[in-house]
C-alpha cells in the first residue's frame, strides 16, 4: 500500500498487514468517525503503535494499539474493528462503572506470545495474534477484557471463590460482554450466547442471571450492578468473602431500595427460573438478526434508561 491511498470502501479487503515503514498508509485506515467524532490517530512507527485519542461523553480516552509483539496474523480490518469497538464499548462502560482511578488510557497489545486467547491487567489488554485469525469475528472477547480493565482491582483477596473460580470477576466481564457488545451484538450474537439454566444451573455460574437481575431490579434511582461495583471497591473490609455469600450482607446492601431488598440470591434464582428470560435463545442465525430473548425483553436498550448520555456520542447503533 502506498502513501495517500484512499480509504477502502467496506466491500474491499484491507491490505494484509500494516506497513509501519509507510505510516501515511496506516492513518487513513483508522478513521473512527463511524463510531464517534473527533478521534485522532497517530502512528508511532518505531514502536509499532497506533495511538487513538478522543473526547467522548466529556471524557478523554486514548487507546494505544501495540503491534510490536504481533506477527501479522491479525488482519488490518480486524485491528481497526478492535479500535472501533473500544470507542464504542469502553466509554459506555466507563459512564456506568468508572471511578476516579479507572483507566482512561488503555493499551491493546496484539501478541504472538505464549498464551491462549486474551487477558487483561491494569490498563493493558492482551490478545493473541492468532485468535482473530482463528475466530475472525470474535471481537467481543475484547469487550470482556475491557470490562476487566473497568473493574480495576476486583481480584483482591476479599472476593469470594467458587471452586477456584473468582466467579464475580468473570460474570461481571461476561455481563458487560453481552450488554455492551459492539454494535448491539452484531458480531457477538452469532457466536456467543447467554446460557440457559440447563447449562448454567446456579447463580454463581449464570451470566444470564446477572443480566436478568439487572433488567428486573435495577431502577432509575438504584443500579444494582453499579452498587455492587462500588461496594467491592469501597467496602472490601466490611464486605468480605462471607458477605458476598448468597445471603450475605453485601448483597443486601446492593439490593437496598429495590424490589430485591430482603431477598437472598437463591430466592432470586428461583424467580429467575420462573421467567421466560431464563430460557429464550440469545443467539441468532444471521448477523444482524434480533434474538428471541431481545425480542421479548430489550435488555441492551434498558441500560440506557439510566445512562442515556453514554450513547449520545455514538454515530452508529
Ligand atoms: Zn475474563
Amino acid at each position: 500500500m502506498t502513501p495517500n491511498t484512499p480509504i477502502l470502501p467496506p466491500n474491499q479487503c484491507f491490505p494484509e498487514a500494516l506497513d509501519f515503514s509507510a505510516p501515511d498508509s496506516i492513518l487513513p485506515l483508522f478513521d473512527l468517525s463511524e463510531i464517534a467524532d473527533g478521534i485522532t490517530a497517530t502512528v508511532l512507527a518505531d514502536a509499532k503503535q497506533i495511538r487513538l485519542a478522543g473526547t467522548v461523553n466529556h471524557t478523554d480516552f486514548t487507546l494505544t494499539v501495540d503491534l510490536s509483539g504481533a506477527a501479522g496474523h491479525t488482519k488490518p480490518w480486524q485491528i481497526v474493528t478492535a479500535a472501533k469497538l473500544f470507542f464504542y464499548c469502553y466509554p459506555q462502560m466507563y459512564a456506568r462503572f468508572g471511578r476516579s482511578d479507572t483507566p482512561r488510557d488503555v493499551i491493546l497489545l496484539i501478541e504472538d506470545f505464549d498464551y491462549e486467547i486474551a487477558c487483561a491487567w491494569e490498563n493493558k489488554v492482551h490478545i493473541h495474534d492468532r485468535w482473530l485469525e482463528q475466530c475472525p469475528e470474535d471481537f467481543d472477547c475484547l469487550t470482556h477484557e475491557f470490562a476487566h480493565t473497568i473493574q480495576g482491582d476486583w481480584q483482591d483477596g476479599y472476593m469470594p471463590q467458587q471452586e477456584d473460580d473468582t466467579y464475580m470477576v468473570e460474570r461481571f466481564a461476561d455481563f458487560c460482554r453481552y450488554l455492551y457488545a459492539y454494535k448491539g451484538g452484531l458480531f457477538n450474537d452469532c457466536g456467543w450466547e447467554l446460557q440457559t439454566p440447563e447449562e448454567e444451573d446456579n447463580p454463581f455460574d449464570s451470566v444470564r442471571f446477572w443480566v436478568w437481575l439487572d433488567y428486573t431490579y435495577s431502577t432509575t434511582h438504584r443500579d444494582i450492578i453499579r452498587e455492587m461495583n462500588e461496594c467491592i471497591h469501597q467496602c472490601s473490609e466490611e464486605y468480605n468473602a462471607a458477605a458476598w455469600m448468597p445471603d450475605g450482607s453485601a448483597w443486601q446492601a446492593v439490593f437496598a431500595g429495590t424490589g430485591a431488598q430482603g431477598k437472598d440470591l437463591f430466592a432470586l434464582w428461583e424467580e429467575y427460573l420462573a421467567s421466560d428470560s431464563a430460557y429464550l435463545s440469545s443467539g441468532v442465525e444471521h448477523k444482524g438478526d434480533v434474538s428471541p430473548l431481545l425480542q421479548a425483553a430489550p435488555l441492551r436498550g434498558a441500560i440506557h434508561r439510566h445512562y442515556s448520555a453514554a450513547r449520545t456520542y455514538l454515530n452508529c447503533e
